[in-house]
């Protein structure tokens, strides 16, 4: 049974999966398949993944059949089990629990193409709209407390052998430590000056401009004042927002045609990078959880966070939580802003 374990002294979580066989087994298999030239996220190749969870397909085309554009499936070696019981439990001092949770693989398009940058805008969108119907079911679910959208691209950054573009979805029974940081962070700043602490970041990028990427009437994108990473980059909706599933069409279109700028601003002058992105919105407010999260809505802002990734994290970074960036955001953002498109 997979499980969750708490750290005791941080409050981290840490997903213990188990059948490390059958895990193993799943991904020879499918490295098996990618050896002999089969790309089982190509359209034409569904009998290769596990049923789909749901798919953005032509009107009278089949399940698991072709015809789809955007199809998510279950991860063939997920992290967490889809058990009914999360069954918290304690072993003397220590907490855990069942890692009870989705892990699900959003296939981005029926094509054979690798990095999302390459897709267009219109692609992109669908993808957009597929990560909003699979929030808004997940988060149906009281058992889940937060759902995080992924993406692992290239070796360096962690990707699967499987090249074809996609990302990854998982809701979870508990609120991992960095989103938990951002929460605490955001309600604290929140509490002392009863603003958004992003919308007021926000707000002075605008005025100051130095570390502003690209921008549109409904997103704006910055290399953040303290990144962590070379040309980290964030996407922030300009209008205050807590949940991304909530995002309109239109401001969905908007989000497309700005996430595509982005990525090829960084493929162009980086030379294709591996990256990894992460989607930070609001968790699921339960209802037993509700008392805990009373100013959520003023006070967190959901955005996307792009980490180009040269390097790996090392001894110092790990041990301490404090990251060595050689680049300035403020070089990386004019650099960013000088690609020409
Ligand atoms: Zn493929
Ligand atoms: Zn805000
Ligand atoms: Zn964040």
């Amino acid at each position: 049974m997979p499980t969750l374990r708490r750290n005791p002294i941080t409050g981290g979580w840490v997903v213990n999966p188990g059948r490390g066989e059958d895990r193993a087994s799943s991904l020879i298999e499918m490295e098996k398949l990618i050896d002999q030239g089969i790309c089982p996220f190509c359209e034409g190749n569904e009998k290769h993944t596990p049923p789909e969870i749901f798919a953005l397909r032509r009107k009278g085309s089949e399940r698991d059949g072709p015809s789809w554009q955007v199809r998510v499936v279950p991860n063939i070696s997920p992290a967490l089990t889809i058990e009914p019981d999360l069954d918290r439990r304690a072993e003397r001092m220590y907490d855990l629990m069942n890692a009870v949770g989705a892990h699900e693989v959003i296939i981005e398009t029926p094509r054979h193409i690798l990095n999302l940058a390459d897709l267009d805008t219109s692609q992109i969108k669908k993808v957009i709209d597929t990560y909003k119907a699979r929030i808004l079911d997940l988060k149906k679910d009281q058992r889940f407390r937060s759902v995080f959208i992924f993406k692992n691209y290239g070796e360096r950054a962690g990707s699967s052998p499987i090249k074809h573009t996609h990302s990854q979805l998982i809701a979870i029974s508990v609120t991992p430590k960095n989103l938990k940081e951002e929460l605490v962070g955001a309600r604290d700043y929140y509490d002392y000056k009863e603003r958004c602490v992003f919308c007021d970041m926000i707000r002075q990028e605008l005025s100051t401009k130095k570390r502003i990427i690209c921008s549109n009437s409904d997103f704006l994108a910055i290399a953040p004042f303290a990144s962590r990473f070379t040309h980290e980059v964030w996407i922030l909706p300009r209008k205050h927002s807590v949940d991304f599933e909530n995002m309109s069409d239109a401001r969905g279109q908007n989000l497309a045609v700005l996430l595509k700028e982005v990525l090829l601003r960084l493929k162009i002058l980086l030379g294709d990078p591996p990256y990894n992105f992460i989607l930070h919105s609001g968790p699921n407010r339960t209802k037993r959880r509700g008392a805990a999260w009373k100013t959520l809505s003023d006070d967190y802002h959901w955005h996307i966070e792009i980490m180009p990734r040269y390097t790996r994290i090392d001894g110092f970074e790990w041990g301490t939580g404090l990251y060595i960036n050689a680049t300035t955001p403020e070089e990386a953002a004019a650099s960013l802003r000088q690609v020409k498109i």
